[in-house]
């Protein structure tokens, strides 16, 4: 079958393969035909070697499909199913599933040494023990979480990721007051779904950040209330909050400058969120005086920071109602043999989402 292939990290180039199989299938397992997979910013940054991950591999981690086959013991799932690919699955028994705080279970991680697919040149391993970029997947039956069959396959792989990632951090980490202030910097898909998060909180403002200004443009349509580049982020703060600064500031980059600058953008007593994947080498630096005299609470978000599958039926029910769109996410869709233009496109920064049809 055909997978998308990143020979060694570092490289910025997929190779579209047609001899790679998906393996390990067996009891508690399922295989997926994968329909679509989104383009989310941490598969190049595994590419590049800023989130760890062994090579070769299958990037790809935001999916959805339909099973074709499940192992002995599987009970939940039958042919046919349509299903979300969890990266981070629930194992529903150690004390961060028992706590509802199941973005923080491990379980997930435990096959990250074990290898998904292979070729005739040997062992090929899947991105966060997933790899969605692929026309099929074995993984561990807990990560593929059946989806109602009116939830098109495109709006289903956005869920596997970006927006809940985006959306949970506004509605479960910040748990956004009606009426605060808001701004939100990397407006690509993630950032976006936190601007409707926001919206559906009733933020009396939302300002959002970003150097492209077709994701500005975007923003708008979303929700924000303002759209800046980075360089007028403090004329908007003078704007929106009198000076004081937002009551929450969202960093959905990734980066310790871009995390400072949310943090000087937070009001005294204000929340930060980081929700950005990034590197183990890159720190962030805070004074003790002013962690302690300016009251600020830094409040880390991943995968939506809440009960992964309770965040999945969440999206679906405001999806359903038209209270977030997520079709007018999918800027653009390809193909899985036009991937590399489609990584170039979202290197560039003008795509929310793209969508690789399989
Ligand atoms: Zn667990
Ligand atoms: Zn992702």
């Amino acid at each position: 079958m055909r997978a998308a292939v990143l020979h060694e990290i570092g490289q910025d180039k997929l190779e579209v393969l047609d001899d790679v199989e998906a393996t390990g299938f067996g009891p508690g397992k399922v295989r997926i035909r994968m329909r679509a997979t989104g383009l989310c910013h941490s598969d190049l940054s595994a590419m590049n070697g800023v989130l760890p991950q062994p090579a070769p591999f299958v990037p790809g981690h935001e999916g959805a499909g339909e099973i074709l086959e499940v192992g002995e013991d599987v009970r939940t799932l039958r042919p046919g199913d349509r299903v979300v690919v969890c990266w981070l699955p629930a194992c529903g028994a150690c004390p961060a599933c028992r706590r509802g705080q199941t973005e923080l279970c491990m379980s997930g991680f435990m096959n990250a040494g074990t290898p998904n697919f292979k070729r005739p040149g040997g062992d090929v391993f899947g991105f966060a023990g997933t790899g969605t970029f692929t026309e099929e997947v074995v993984v561990d039956a807990g990560c593929a979480v059946p989806v109602p069959d009116d939830v098109p396959f495109d709006i289903a792989a956005l869920i596997g990721c970006g927006v809940t990632t985006g959306l949970g951090a506004a509605l479960n980490t910040a748990d956004v007051e009606a009426g605060s202030s808001v701004a939100v910097i990397g407006c690509g898909g993630v950032g976006i779904s936190a601007i409707q998060g926001a919206r559906l909180r009733g933020a009396a403002e939302i300002v959002a950040v970003d150097p492209v200004a077709s994701r500005r443009e975007s923003a708008l349509k979303f929700g924000a209330t303002r759209a800046v580049s980075p360089g007028e982020l403090p004329d908007a703060k003078q704007q929106a909050t009198a000076g004081e600064g937002f009551d929450y500031v969202f960093e959905v980059v990734g980066k310790s400058a871009t995390a400072r600058t949310a943090y000087e953008h937070t009001r005294r007593g204000g929340t930060l969120v980081v929700v950005g994947a990034g590197a183990m080498d890159d720190f962030l630096q805070l004074s003790m005086f002013e962690l302690f005299f300016d009251e600020k609470r830094i409040l880390p978000s991943m995968y939506g920071g809440g009960d992964v599958l309770r965040s999945y039926e969440r999206t679906i029910a405001l999806w359903r109602a038209g209270r977030v769109d997520l079709a007018g996410l999918i800027t653009h869709r390809v193909p899985l043999a036009e991937i590399n233009e489609a990584l170039d496109g979202m290197r560039t920064g003008t795509a929310l989402r793209t969508c690789i049809e399989i």
